[in-house]
């Protein structure tokens, strides 16, 4: 990377302010370099109304990063060669294409919109996802996660929109401006892109892969391969280079991030709370057991650190859930983090840039099954976290469905259904908390907290604090590890407290101000910061989530609405 520039550079958002009016962006994108700009400083609370002026990509970072090949760029813009007709990730080993023959777009799916096909070298479709903030679009933001939770299937964008609360022509507008393309054409693309790499990457049949990417029929997902990629998919089977042998209902995915990646970080917090029977950490690896659509399996996620790629092998029966659980994967250990922005925004606290600077690249670990997240939560409220992994394991041995896997894997997590009436005292469980369990239980099974396709998590988690010996503290958690808010705090944790040598929930709210908004990233550091590493201080790092009494806590923080990122 050339010494005279900074990645601060690209984190300002610089925009381009154009006159021309928005269905013309496609023409705009096209138009290549242009050197006049405004820097709009970034302003994440922003109404998503305003539509006056289209952001679009910074050519001159563009250039740098894309000469660079700089990894830390790849996935937040692509590059269309004029000629060639391909577009390409920022790290594309091929020669670098003349700047006057190279487009640069927001979004894969702008560049196909505009006409250029996915390269086969840099494999545009194993790029890491869009990161989760996008500027100052939360409504894109939640679009997002809800097209990867379902897809786009039923009922389209209009039915999309109106789960978001706006009307259909907006949200085809904020697409438009944030990622250069409509709803249907994100979709699409990412339909064809996990297509491509079923193709590269396990062995499955083209008919299950054309189910399991959603194409409805194998005659549709040939055309729409062939129309796209210029090749069948068996010849593009032929081109991948295999390298792992799979057994049946085996997969082996590599997932990419942009670095840096802290995963020794994201295996001590995971290892410290692994239910025993349901998670492993072994080595350098992750073990877990899954269920859903009603089938059972594990997935196993290691480093591949030489690549920025994560290394997961899914055994699942059912090829059909393949997308959504590589979803959920790319969600659980955070693969969007975009880490340029969360780095300049946690540098202007010197308690936490010294921490930056020492442990690059900390995410905040996600979960599996947001459920079982919020259960463990509430085993975890005043007592420590070794206190709460042992409970967890109890319940799980005791209501947990017994499962025959791999080394240490014997149960699924109990389902709501397993909880709703269970006898939780048994398993040493306070009256109190367990009566917490079973409400929450029950208010699943009977559809009033639903964890999918959250739109609203303001409204969710303060529906969530309707179940008695719900607080603040535990809805923070579950936003930052469920929900994936990257603003969620939990300002009452006394580990974050005494990381900061602060005594009050208010205090340390006002301290975080300026880590908007990315105080979960600010929370992982802190808990870092307050856990001596390797064995010296153990007792200290398994106390570190011992939290101030939820009933203690008085109503300053019971206002969602302020803490959380709106
Ligand atoms: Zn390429």
């Amino acid at each position: 990377m050339p010494a005279d520039w900074t990645f601060a550079d690209f984190d300002t958002l610089t925009v381009r302010r154009f006159r021309t009016s928005l269905p013309c962006c496609k023409s705009i994108l096209e138009r290549g370099p242009k050197t006049s700009r405004i820097r709009v400083p970034v302003n994440y609370h922003e109404p998503t109304g305003k539509v006056a002026e289209l952001m679009t990509l910074d050519w001159q970072v563009c250039s740098r990063a894309r000469l660079s090949r700089d990894p830390r760029f790849d996935g937040k813009f692509y590059i269309g060669v004029v000629g060639s007709g391909v577009y390409c990730r920022p790290i594309c080993p091929a020669p670098t294409a003349k700047e006057k023959n190279v487009r640069y777009f927001p979004s894969a799916a702008a560049a196909a919109e505009a006409g250029f096909r996915p390269c086969l070298r840099c494999r545009p479709e194993s790029c890491p996802g869009t990161p989760a903030w996008l500027g100052t679009s939360n409504t894109v933001s939640r679009a997002l996660r809800l097209i990867d939770e379902s897809g786009l299937e039923d009922g389209g964008v209009e039915l999309l929109a109106e789960r978001l609360g706006v009307g259909s022509r907006h949200l085809r507008r904020l697409f438009v401006r944030h990622l250069g393309a409509t709803p249907m054409a994100v979709a699409q693309t990412r339909r064809l892109h996990f297509a491509k790499k079923l193709i590269d990457e396990t062995r499955l049949p083209m008919q299950q892969i054309a189910i399991a990417s959603g194409f409805g029929s194998v005659r549709r997902f040939n055309a729409g391969i062939h129309k796209i990629y210029h090749r069948t998919p068996t010849q593009i089977r032929k081109l991948a280079r295999q390298t792992a042998t799979q057994t049946d209902n085996q997969y082996l995915f590599r997932l990419h991030f942009r670095p840096p990646y802290h995963w020794q970080g994201m295996l001590d917090f995971l290892a410290a709370r692994a239910t025993p029977g349901v998670e492993v950490v072994e080595g350098s690896a992750y073990r877990r057991t899954i269920a859903t659509n009603g089938f059972e399996g594990y997935f196993e996620v290691s480093p591949d650190q030489s690549r920025d790629a994560l290394l997961v092998r899914i055994d699942f029966p059912e090829p059909r859930s393949l997308f959504h659980i590589v979803e959920r994967i790319r969600a659980m250990f955070d693969l969007n983090a975009d880490w340029t922005s969360i780095v300049q925004t946690l540098r202007s606290e010197p308690v936490l840039a010294a921490s930056v600077q020492a442990d690059p690249g900390l995410r905040v670990p996600g979960c599996w099954n947001p459920f079982e997240l919020t259960v463990r939560a509430i085993l975890g409220q005043q007592v420590t976290v070794k206190g709460a992994t042992a409970l967890a394991g109890r319940m799980t041995s005791a209501f947990g469905k017994s499962f025959a896997g791999p080394k240490g894997l014997t149960h699924l997590f109990p389902s709501p259904g397993n909880l709703s009436d269970a006898k939780l005292a048994s398993v040493g469980l306070t009256g109190a908390r367990a009566e917490t369990i079973r409400a929450l239980a029950r208010a699943v099974v009977r559809g009033k907290i639903k964890f999918e396709g959250v739109v609203d998590s303001e409204e969710f988690l303060s529906r969530l604090c309707e179940i008695p010996g719900i607080g603040q503290w535990t809805a923070q958690y579950v936003a930052m590890r469920a929900l994936g808010e990257p603003d969620a705090f939990p300002s009452s944790d006394l580990g974050l407290l005494r990381a900061l040598s602060l005594t009050s929930a208010r205090e340390l709210e006002r301290r975080a101000e300026p880590w908007r908004p990315w105080r979960a990233y600010a929370a992982m550091y802190l808990w870092r910061i307050g856990a001596p590493q390797k064995g010296a201080a153990k007792r200290a790092f398994h106390e570190r989530e011992k939290i101030v009494s939820e009933e203690e806590l008085p109503s300053r923080t019971a206002n969602p609405g302020r803490i959380m990122c709106g």
